[in-house]
């Protein structure tokens, strides 16, 4: 993945090794697992031990893992779920700041008049005393809150919202797609529902899993049709795609050292730290609050144009960002998480989204703050820009 890409958030390339698992699998393991012939049988055989592999990584037990198409599947099911389950009045409590796969499965399954939203603070994280509140309140059926958010980056306290919600017997649901390959897996486990999806980390897209923990194993079903999945969901199982998620997440997650992560936040660092020294009108959200060390959201120069002008500009030299999550990026809708935090109109048309990936070095910050710098001293004379040459990709 070429060190200029700045949008690992929305997704990213699958990683080499993944990509040779998948065409080895696909060319030796096609067979359908369910069927009765040897080939099949190792097919299924294979599969398993990947599923058992995911459970250790969780700690989570190997029937509670679920194979999905991504973490948008996973959180419809997990709300599906919760709305059969809970009862008539229970209702649904989500984060203001959500990824649109829970906000709108939560209002379809318990209905707008169903789901309570959790505010967050300015640092756009989840405040814990409103979610004491509400539990107090009535009949909850299910507590979701995601581990990092995909637009700022900011890491929420799933452990504390798992720990008030295991004392009040109310199911907690954690949308890890944003956290899974970038930080440690310890005590996700803990969570009763956890979705992740592999074309975060470098495994293909249209693949992902979902742990469904205890009892809620009797009656869940994503997907129906057949008994595939532990009878939770129906499908041909993807053998190759698992396989390849799986090389992912070894990969990521194996590399994954104190030292690593230390390193790589220290880069982000540096980058805002230049970013507010050569750009003193651009601003950081969330500057304070602890961040994934891939996220920088940025506030753009008021007295500019709107954030599209820059991304345009960016993309001439080479570097992709976004203007938001991939979700709702050129849908003109203001961004419910920027909402959530208190920014106004304007300034939810200037964000600026940068999310590096494990290439990202620090030539490639520095590399964006000189392309940022070019692109404002363009937008503020007016003059159009010559493509530059792009950068050597280090991976
Ligand atoms: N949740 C979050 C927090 C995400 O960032 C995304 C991807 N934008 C999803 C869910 C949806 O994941 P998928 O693409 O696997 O359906």
């Amino acid at each position: 993945m070429p060190g200029h890409y700045f949008d690992c958030n929305a997704t990213t390339p699958v990683c080499e090794a993944a990509s040779e698992a998948w065409v080895r699998a696909s060319l030796k393991h096609w067979q359908n697992p369910s069927g009765l012939y040897r080939g099949a049988g190792m097919t299924r055989r294979l599969l398993e031990e990947l599923r058992g592999e995911l459970a250790g990584m969780l700690e989570v037990e190997e029937e509670e893992v679920v194979f999905t198409s991504g973490a948008t599947e996973a959180n419809n099911a997990v709300m599906e779920y919760a709305s059969r389950s809970g009862g008539e009045g229970v209702f649904a409590v989500i984060s203001a700041i959500e990824h649109p796969s829970v906000r709108e499965a939560a209002e379809k399954w318990f209905g707008k008049e169903g789901v309570r939203e959790l505010a967050v603070d300015q640092q756009g994280k989840v405040c814990l005393n409103a979610l004491e509140e509400v539990l107090v309140e009535g009949a909850v059926g299910l507590v979701s809150v995601m581990a990092a958010n995909n637009e700022t980056g900011v890491i929420q306290p799933w452990r504390e919202v798992g720990e008030i919600c295991r004392k009040r017997g109310v199911p907690y649901h954690c949308d890890a797609a944003q956290w899974v390959g970038k930080a440690s897996l310890a005590g996700l486990g803990e969570c009763d529902f956890i979705s992740g999806s592999a074309h975060k980390f470098g495994g293909p897209k249209g693949v992902g899993f979902l742990r469904v923990g205890g009892a809620a194993r009797e009656n869940f079903t994503s997907l129906v049709g057949g008994p595939q999945e532990g009878g939770m969901r129906a499908g041909t199982e993807d053998y190759p795609g698992v396989l390849a998620m799986m090389v992912a997440l070894r990969e990521k997650q194996g590399d994954m050292t104190a030292e690593r992560l230390e390193g790589c936040l220290l880069e982000r660092r540096a980058f805002e730290k230049r970013v507010g020294e050569d750009l003193p009108e651009v601003k950081i959200i969330a500057a304070d609050a602890e961040r994934l060390w891939n996220t920088v959201m940025l506030i753009l120069p008021l007295s500019g144009p709107s954030n599209l002008k820059w991304l345009i500009r960016l993309d001439r030299l080479g570097f992709e960002v976004s203007t938001g999550s991939a979700c709702s990026a050129g849908k003109g809708n203001p961004s419910h998480v920027m909402e959530a935090m208190g920014l106004d109109f304007d300034q939810m048309n200037r964000v600026l989204r940068i999310s590096g990936g494990w290439q990202t070095e620090g030539k490639h910050w520095n590399a964006l703050v000189d392309a940022l710098l070019e692109v404002w001293e363009e937008l503020k004379s007016g003059k159009r820009m010559e493509k530059r040459e792009e950068i050597t990709p280090s991976l």
